[in-house]
């Protein structure tokens, strides 16, 4: 018996994990939710006077594993983003986000199997931000020599365990100097003194990105601090798919929360129609995390027949699916 934190989220939020919920809970494996809230429906509809309550954070801190649907902050009330604090206070600092190309779905590019690791903590996400006078506002940008460390040391340990070639790393130190220059110092030594066996590159995000879209194919391991790898992440998904197709996982050293990489779609949210596949794809992620990598691997085998079928998409994928019929389908294809 595992338990798992579910957070149901906002938007496409509780349609997304109540969809991957079957999937995950069809294999047959024994699986206990502790349901908690957090983001808008905490406060809107729960009653909480925080998009963070206390009690979601203690049920991850006890139960060390979340399954976790968008959130949305509500703008202008004065609430710290729901990601950030959470991601902060339970240490989770390094954001995972595999993105591969898909049998069934067309791109412009095939072969594209690569990895996302962003620092999760820091940067400019440190949320330090100050009126200096009227009409003067910053926004402080924040490197830490332990947190650029960890993060180097995680991406290259996953390459290593995942039999990776080679680790690149974007950033913008020739501007600056010194926060994006800590990134690249502990970087290379990370590589130099720990793992001089997988291949190192850098490159200044903005060539990085352009030859990103010119052949993704080329890039294994990409390693990036926080804002990046927010940006970064959703350019890569848009060459695979779109953000129905790219899961996630938040990895600290006391809990990981699973989650896809999208936000709550307002604009598709409570028709029916959100594309449930990076979330069901986030929880394979997570059975690998619990030790359950043969039942992660039915379904993912299950959801690659169903997409390479091509019968049963959803609309983001050029189908009329439902959400709930995405995951049937995938569910039959299990059994
Ligand atoms: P979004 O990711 O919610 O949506 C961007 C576009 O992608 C929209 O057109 C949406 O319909 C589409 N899309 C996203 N997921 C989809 C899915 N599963 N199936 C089909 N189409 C999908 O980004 P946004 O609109 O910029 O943000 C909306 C809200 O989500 C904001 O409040 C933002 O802060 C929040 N957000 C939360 C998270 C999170 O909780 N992890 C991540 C990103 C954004």
């Amino acid at each position: 018996m595992h338990t798992i934190v579910l957070i149901p989220g906002d938007g496409i939020g509780p349609e997304v994990t109540s969809a991957a919920r079957r999937v995950l809970d069809a294999t047959g494996l024994k699986l206990e939710w502790i349901t908690v809230s957090a983001g808008a429906t905490a406060v809107e509809r729960d009653g909480y006077d925080n998009v963070l309550p206390d009690v979601t954070l203690d049920a991850i801190r006890k139960y060390k594993v979340a399954f976790k649907g968008p959130v949305g902050t509500p703008v202008g009330k004065g609430f710290k983003s729901v990601n950030v604090q959470m991601r902060q206070k339970l240490n989770l600092y390094a954001a995972v986000r595999p993105v591969r190309s898909l049998d069934g779905i067309k791109t412009r590019y095939e072969g594209v199997d690569m990895v996302i690791v962003r620092e999760n903590t820091e940067g400019l996400y440190s949320g330090i931000e100050a009126e200096i006078t009227t009409g003067v506002v910053t926004s402080m940008k924040v490197a830490t020599e332990v947190a650029c460390t960890r993060i180097a040391r995680y991406a290259f340990k996953y390459a290593m365990q995942r039999h990776r070639r080679k680790v690149t790393v974007f950033h913008k130190a020739n501007i600056m100097k010194l926060t994006d220059g800590m990134f690249l110092n502990c970087s290379r030594k990370v590589h130099q003194e720990e793992f001089p066996g997988i291949e190192y590159d850098e490159m200044i995000i903005d060539a990085g990105c352009m030859k990103l879209v010119q052949d993704p194919s080329k890039f294994d391991v990409l390693l990036m601090e926080n804002l990046y790898g927010d940006l970064v992440s959703d350019l890569c998904a848009g060459l695979v798919g779109g953000l129905g197709v790219v899961p996630g996982s938040n990895i600290g050293p006391d809990a990981a929360v699973f989650e896809a990489v999208h936000g709550s779609a307002p604009d598709i949210a409570n028709k029916g129609v959100a594309n449930p596949l990076a979330c069901i794809m986030s929880g394979v992620m997570m059975l690998n995390h619990i030790g359950e990598e043969a039942t992660g691997q039915r379904i993912k085998s299950a959801y690659n027949r169903v997409l390479a079928e091509g019968k049963t998409l959803t609309r983001d994928l050029g189908g009329t699916a439902s959400t709930d019929e995405f995951a049937d389908a995938v569910i039959t294809a299990m059994h």
